[in-house]
């Protein structure tokens, strides 16, 4: 039994490096989308639509639509390359990529990639559509106290367009009370160097003098808090940039894979041993496959077992944090999916 491990943790590797290559081209896709869409946001329009507190104006004017129409272009590219290079590395380790109709197999991966950016799009676009609400109830205040014109703050609106549109809900309100935060040292800044007693303001604040006064030694200005603000959403969208990639480009290579499997049934170069269940059982009873999280690492490879193929869930070596992944190999010590005893030993029978 125990020979049979190195198999599929090689394949996983080889996966898993497909998978890795394509990060880049995701996280890029998904930047450059937001970086175009935010070019063609109108600032004039999104400005007085901020003024006048109009949700279906700042929808507008930010364009929504917009990052929806870049997103399908670039990420779709992405992912359908990530995909048709796994489904070729899978096919060759599973010993039947000479025969393959790899066709059949493209003509299936372009239509799996549309279906899935179209997934990540709608994921997206549904942030959006709520963070939009949060900078029109934020309206005029922080970026919007700077007294300029909207060429002046130009910048400063193609940044909240930037953060409205890149940034999950939860990211966005973080950030927002980051600037409720600074925007609160400032006020107190200002207290106390208009003459207010330090210990008084503190104590009102439910902080230590000592916090204010580092507070103090800040010198926050206006431009200053957005500055900060700017570097702390710019860090959130980093991060989800890379969510977003990490679990796309593996979602990418499972998906690659499965199709891989489907052509080759249907050209008869692969039979499936359906007396086996395929997927894990979770303890909520649902049948799921890789990827179970975001920034799942696991991978599912197939063997064939006698005369037939069989899927395994591999479980990435580096899986800690997911519910689901981490109990894995305790109901299985290999790591590797359903291997049956009696099964077995019925194919041995069968192919001798
Ligand atoms: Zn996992």
């Amino acid at each position: 039994m125990t020979k049979r491990t190195p198999l599929p943790r090689r394949l996983q590797r080889i996966l898993q490096a497909i998978a890795d290559r394509h990060i880049g081209a995701v996280e890029q896709a998904f930047l450059d989308s937001l970086d175009a869409a935010v070019g063609r946001v109108d600032t004039q329009r999104l400005l007085s639509a901020l003024r006048s507190g109009d949700l279906t104006e700042a929808v507008e004017a930010i364009g929504v639509t917009n990052i929806e129409t870049e997103m399908r272009r670039r990420v779709f590219a992405a992912l359908h390359a990530a995909s048709t290079e796994a489904a070729r590395a899978s096919a060759q380790g599973t010993g039947i990529g000479v025969d393959l109709r790899f066709d059949l197999v493209n003509r299936e991966a372009v239509r799996w990639a549309k279906r899935r950016g179209a997934m990540l799009v709608r994921e997206v676009t549904h942030s959006a559509r709520n963070n939009i609400r949060g900078l029109v109830a934020n309206g005029l205040r922080g970026v919007f106290t700077v007294r300029e014109t909207a060429v002046a703050i130009r910048p400063l609106l193609q940044a909240a367009a930037k953060r409205t549109l890149g940034l999950t809900q939860k990211q966005y309100q973080w950030v927002e009370n980051y600037r409720t935060e600074l925007s609160g040292q400032m006020r107190a800044t200002e207290r106390v160097r208009a003459g207010e007693d330090i210990t008084e303001v503190a104590r009102e604040l439910h902080k230590r003098p000592e916090t204010v006064r580092k507070w103090i030694r800040q010198r926050l200005t206006p431009e200053l808090v957005e500055r900060r603000v700017e570097q702390y959403a710019a860090r959130k969208l980093r991060e989800r940039a890379l969510t977003i990639s990490r679990t796309e480009t593996m979602d990418a290579q499972s998906a690659g894979q499965r199709i891989m499997w489907r052509a080759a049934e249907s050209q008869g170069l692969m039979t499936f041993d359906i007396g086996v269940k395929q997927y894990y059982d979770t303890p909520a009873g649902r049948l799921i496959g890789p990827t179970a999280h975001p920034k799942c690492r696991c991978t599912e490879v197939v063997r064939r077992v006698g005369r037939f193929f069989r899927r395994f869930w591999v479980i990435a070596q580096d899986e800690r944090t997911c519910k689901i992944c981490r109990q894995i190999p305790k109901m299985n010590p290999l790591g590797v999916g359903l291997p049956d005893e009696r099964m077995e030993a019925r194919e041995q029978r069968l192919a001798a």
